[in-house]
């Protein structure tokens, strides 16, 4: 991604919390002008730690469960007036 905006940064920035120097809103600033965001945070999208595509990793938990859910859609039984197990 050579566009990327954190092109050459030191990558710390982008873990806060292991030094303490840093917070996710440091990260978050360089991210927001990024113009590979949406690349960025596929590609990190199951990364643990660190800030991907302006995403923290609770951000991005709730992402991957939301995309879980749609995988996984809720069939309607309504012969028995409730979703299908
Ligand atoms: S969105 Fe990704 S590539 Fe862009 S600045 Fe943030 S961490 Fe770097």
């Amino acid at each position: 991604m050579d566009e990327a905006a954190c092109k050459g940064m030191d990558t710390r920035i982008f873990f806060p919390g292991s030094e303490g120097e840093h917070s996710n809103f440091d990260a978050m600033a360089i991210c927001s002008g990024c113009p590979v965001q949406a690349e960025c945070l596929e590609a990190g999208l199951w990364e643990a730690q660190g800030v991907w595509g302006m995403t923290s990793e609770r951000q991005r938990r709730k992402i991957r469960k939301g995309r879980r859910d749609l995988e996984a859609p809720i069939v309607w039984n309504f012969q028995k007036g409730r979703a299908a197990q």
